[in-house]
């Protein structure tokens, strides 16, 4: 069955299309993120300060009072022989109600019998009760939209959801049926019930992760055909030529990559290292040594922008050599010839976008391939690269650090190497909370940093959702901030410009031309420009802390403390709380982690958004006894020859083949 034969309004079935739900099983995924609680609370339990939910008889005419544009309703009610007042702000429309009034009543009690209602509700205390599923939203939807939509979509829960995990395992860990945790997932009628959905899902979720990962066999190791063979002195005498002594930890990292290639294993290595801690050098010494061995290699960036910046500074970094560096980008206009000329192998190194890995791109002799920024690639991507053959070695680079217990974990057979410190030429910039989405109290500074000649980032979160008056988007922050700082120079940046606009603006930034870049977060990774000393980022709460890292990265590279400003009018002390957290520290590790606590994993080990197995509920950090026992369990489906898992295994295969390269 699909979408369009459920009873839907037209509506309904175009909020569907804005949320990326095209099937039924779509929508049944789509679950809640968050709960509410409505349980009664007796009088005795009423504390000072606490929320209060409970059934009451209207015993004084509500009063409204008016100030300005705001009112307040006040009335008396009898809850348990006790007389309470209670008071409600905004809802004159309450004092059409009658002494003798049964009301539901929710709201924090002042104490000495005071409550301030947030809400009331004209029915049992029975009905109220419950647990309440919160979906995210997106403007003009409402919560009641998407609990229709799921309403009418579970009622096709038998037909649209299968359960392929073999029975063993659930028995194992006294899972409940599929099915059933899908509906109380999003029908939960007690706590209870809730647990053991979220328990199956998630077991759900980690056991397709790990089997994905066994079969696709991504991160293992192959025996060498060739070798690599190179002179450690003229790897040296490339090092004596940087503009910079390599620290220690560069060092160390480079010397495990170099004793991979030199192995009879192929290389499968993760470089991770906080922003700005000088992966990039080390990927090209590693190149370089590929280079010395005949091997042509390769750099995949995860944007045009990156790349091109990365082709800038390789040029740079080995115009004393005779390596030949092509960038090949979609917007690059000789790629007949490129093509050509890698296919001849004329080309020693190529960078690129993940457009680097499509069928026409043909290299005559691949040997190492550099993925930048992996946690910005998906699995798929990961994967595709995998099939231009087995004995190419593979460095993967990320500034998302992750503990390496669970790197270990999530990817198998990779190894390891960790630079923790930033080449003490770098200052990590000065981080503020403003909680205001306006820059009116940091004017001063801004223009003093422009005064001294330095540069500024602004960063929107959105090129253009006008609709969301809380959002200030690229477009309206353009405008305003072109009109405050006018006198100076303000160039827009975003992902979706024309490749060429895009260069030409980097190039006019790194120059120093333009004053202030206005930009989406494409200027996240890698962006190098080190009279750029200051960011101020809006609606930071949008933002995940990990990103937010990588954006303030973006000023560490001069030997000047930036300053970055985090713009948010939250109210939400969540939220507040973790940008707070982020003005306290640099470490991206601990970063990290509050991160994986607060989001889950989804983008650090890319999964989302790939139509491959992904964690909604699971987090990795938080559920680690489920993890451990799935991944347990996947070995063990794989290990098995008989047919006993078969019906599993197919189901795996297949997402498999879902994504084989076109
Ligand atoms: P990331 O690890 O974030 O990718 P980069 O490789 O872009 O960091 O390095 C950041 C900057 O630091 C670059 O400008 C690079 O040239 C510089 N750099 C790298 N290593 C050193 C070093 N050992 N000493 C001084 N500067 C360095
Ligand atoms: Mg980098």
């Amino acid at each position: 069955m699909e979408i369009r034969d459920l009873k839907l309004t037209d509506r309904r079935k175009r909020i569907l299309e804005s949320l990326n739900l095209f099937s039924i099983k779509d929508i049944l995924e789509y679950y809640p993120y968050r709960y509410e609680y409505y349980k009664r609370t007796p009088f005795i339990s009423f504390k000072e300060n606490s929320n209060v939910l409970f059934e009451c008889v209207i015993i004084s005419k509500p009063v409204t009072s008016y100030f300005g544009r705001r009112n307040v309703t006040r009335f008396k009610v009898l809850f348990e022989d006790n007389e309470l007042n209670i008071s409600i702000f905004n809802r004159n429309w309450i004092n059409r109600l009658a002494v003798g009034s049964r009301i539901v009543v929710q709201g924090k009690y002042e104490g000495k019998n005071k409550v301030i209602a947030s809400n009331y509700y004209q029915k049992t205390i029975e009905e109220v009760e419950g647990i309440k599923p919160i979906y995210s939203l997106k403007e003009g939807i409402s919560l009641n939209d998407i609990s229709k939509i799921i309403e009418i979509a579970l009622e096709h829960i038998d037909d649209e959801i299968c359960d392929y995990i073999p029975n063993d395992f659930i028995e194992k860990h006294h899972l409940i049926d599929y099915k059933k945790a899908i509906y109380y997932i999003h029908k939960p009628d007690n706590e209870e019930n809730l647990k053991m959905a979220l328990a199956r899902i998630k077991y759900n979720e980690f056991l397709d992760f790990f089997s994905f990962l066994n079969v696709s066999n991504l991160s293992s190791k192959a025996d060498r055909i060739n070798i690599k063979k190179f002179n450690d002195e003229d790897i040296n005498k490339f090092i004596s030529d940087l503009p910079f002594d390599l620290t220690i930890d560069q060092k160390t990292s480079l010397n495990e990559i170099l004793d991979d290639l030199r192995s009879n294993k192929t290389l499968r290595r993760l470089l991770q290292g906080d922003v700005g801690s000088g992966k990039t050098i080390i990927s090209e010494i590693a190149l370089y040594a590929n280079y010395l061995s005949n091997y042509q290699g390769a750099l995949m960036a995860p944007t045009e922008v990156l790349a091109y910046q990365h082709y800038n500074n390789f040029k740079k970094i080995f115009k004393n050599t005779n390596v030949n560096i092509e960038l090949l980008t979609s917007s690059v206009k000789e790629k007949n010839s490129i093509l050509d000329r890698l296919y001849k192998g004329e080309i020693n190194i190529l960078i690129g976008t993940h457009s680097l890995f499509q069928k026409e791109v043909i290299f005559s002799n691949l040997g190492l391939v550099v993925v930048d920024e992996q946690q910005r690639f998906g699995v798929k991507q990961r994967s595709e690269l995998k099939k231009k053959g087995d004995n190419t070695d593979i460095l993967l680079m990320s500034a998302t650090p992750i503990p390496r217990t669970l790197a270990n974990t999530l990817y198998g057979d990779l190894d390891i190497s960790t630079i923790k410190t930033i080449p003490s030429s770098r200052i990590a910039p000065d981080t503020y909370f403003i909680n205001s989405n306006s820059i009116f109290s940091i004017l001063n500074d801004l223009k003093e940093v422009l005064n001294n000649h330095n540069q500024v980032y602004i960063v929107a979160s959105s090129i253009n959702q006008s609709d969301n008056i809380d959002i200030k988007d690229l477009n309206r922050l353009f405008e305003s901030i072109s009109n405050y700082f006018d006198g100076y120079k303000t160039e827009m940046l975003h992902g979706k410009m024309d490749n060429f606009r895009k260069k030409e603006i980097m190039d006019r930034f790194s120059e120093g031309d333009i004053n202030i870049l206005v930009s989406t977060s494409v200027i996240e990774v890698g962006i190098d420009v080190s009279n750029a000393t200051c960011m101020v980022i809006y609606n930071a709460e949008r933002f995940g802390l990990s990103q937010l890292h990588q954006l303030r990265g973006r000023i560490q590279r001069s030997s000047v403390k930036g300053k970055v400003y985090l713009l948010s009018d939250t109210k939400d002390e969540e939220a507040i709380n973790r940008l707070n957290a982020l003005c306290k520290t640099n470490d991206g590790f601990e970063i990290s982690l509050m991160d994986l606590k607060q989001r889950g994993p989804g983008d650090i080990i890319g999964t989302k958004q790939s139509g491959l197995p992904s964690f909604h509920l699971a987090n990795i950090v938080l559920d680690t006894k489920i993890l451990n026992g799935a991944r347990e369990d996947s070995f063990i489906i794989f290990k098995d020859n008989s047919s006993r898992y078969k019906e599993y295994k197919d189901y795996i295969y297949n997402l498999q083949k879902y994504i084989s390269i076109d």
